[in-house]
């Protein structure tokens, strides 16, 4: 069968590397120049435990599958990643009881080792650290999301799959032996394929609003949540990424670790109307506030504004969280198409997992 997956991204590359290992003839049509410069570029690198998603949920589901496709791929391909662990605080009494229901909550989605602590277990593994009880997730880690991306790449090209750049795809329509997609770019046209995947991210609602038959009640809304982090000027001062009480519409400003060894804060939440990728210095006022609860020693002049990702989300402020949104022939009733929406937090730990379900879901 001829693939064609829109989106280079982590989860467009995960998919496609699984068709072509499969045996289907897959190319991956690029808008950009060059893989992962969406959201997957712009993200905090963590592979999550599992903690966030009610159980039964699709999100719950991928990210504990995922994670554990995603250690085992980046052991065998030496992608850089490290399971340091994570500690999620509560800061005060009244957070405690959110803290234990998410650690409840983790443990009935086949989160391993997820334990309490109290506050003082807690200060004696980060002496910074300022809490009344935190929940330890051993399973947490840090991965290196472009050399993750490139093995993917790798792979798909190893299966004889090719990526092509500088390739919007503008318009998708059923055609007797399958889809016959437009693109556009420096030399736009059509190419006609058996099965179309969506995995265009922030772009995922305008190709499949350009898919002809597909009823407008299955193109979701989309809503933009951004996420600005701040650089830390310094030596880390956790060994574990540090998690605050989530907030609505994310994780909370949490510390992030990268495998350089750099220590980093975010990302907050900002409900944006059109995509832009500026960080504004004035949200550190923010910053330092809801750090200083947990890390009270942060020093003011620490932080300098540093890069964003945007959300994909399919709810906005004040609406109950939306799950991943993944839907294929037997939702929308077109054979061949798979589109996926709402692909947040946590897709890059999800991808190989999403990967197997796309591909089940083509048949
Ligand atoms: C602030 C933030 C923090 C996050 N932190 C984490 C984390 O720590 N851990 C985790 O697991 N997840 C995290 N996520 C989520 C994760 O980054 C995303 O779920 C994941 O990167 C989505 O990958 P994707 O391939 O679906 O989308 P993208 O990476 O956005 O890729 C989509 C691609 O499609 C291309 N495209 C768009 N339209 C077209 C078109 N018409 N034709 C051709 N190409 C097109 C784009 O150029 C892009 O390259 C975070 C997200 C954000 C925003």
């Amino acid at each position: 069968m001829q693939v064609l997956v829109v989106g280079a991204g982590v989860v467009g590359l995960a998919v496609a590397r699984a068709a072509a290992r499969a045996g289907h003839d897959v190319i991956v049509a690029e808008a950009a120049g060059a893989i992962g410069t969406g959201t997957s570029s712009r993200n905090s690198e963590v592979i999550h435990a599992g903690i966030y998603y009610p159980p039964g949920s699709v999100r719950a589901f991928h990210c504990v599958r995922g994670r554990r496709m995603l250690y085992a791929y980046a052991q065998a391909h030496g992608v850089p990643h490290r399971k340091c662990g994570k500690l999620l605080v509560a800061t005060r009494d009244a957070e405690r009881a959110k803290i234990e229901t998410l650690c409840a909550q983790a443990k009935a989605n086949g989160v391993e080792g997820m334990t309490m602590l109290s506050g003082a277990e807690a200060t004696t593994l980060e002496p910074a650290l300022n809490c009344v009880a935190a929940a330890l997730s051993p399973e947490t880690g840090i991965v290196d999301s472009h050399a993750l991306m490139l093995a993917l790449q790798g792979d798909l090209e190893d299966a004889g799959g090719v990526v092509a750049f500088r390739t919007p795809v503008t318009g998708l329509s059923p055609d007797r032996a399958g889809w016959e997609v437009r693109y556009g770019g420096a030399e736009p046209g059509t190419l006609t394929v058996d099965a179309v995947v969506n995995a265009a991210g922030l772009g995922a609602q305008r190709v499949a609003a350009a898919t002809a038959g597909l009823p407008p009640v299955r193109v979701p809304r989309l809503v933009l949540a951004k996420g600005n982090y701040f650089q830390y000027a310094g030596r880390p001062v956790f060994s574990h990424l540090i998690y605050p009480t989530p907030v609505e519409g994310g994780l909370g400003t949490h510390v992030t670790l990268d495998l350089a060894g750099r220590m980093r804060f975010g990302p907050d939440v900002e409900w944006i109307d059109t995509e832009s990728y500026d960080v504004d210095p004035a949200r550190a006022e923010k910053f330092y506030a809801s750090i200083r609860t947990y890390f009270p020693a942060l020093p003011d002049g620490a932080l300098a504004p540093d890069y964003c990702g945007i959300r994909p989300k399919l709810t906005g402020p004040g609406e109950p969280a939306a799950d991943f949104l993944v839907e294929g022939p037997a939702e929308h009733g077109l054979p061949g198409l798979v589109n996926l929406f709402g692909i947040e937090s946590p897709g890059l730990t999800s991808c190989l997992s999403l990967a197997e379900d796309v591909l089940a879901r083509l048949g």
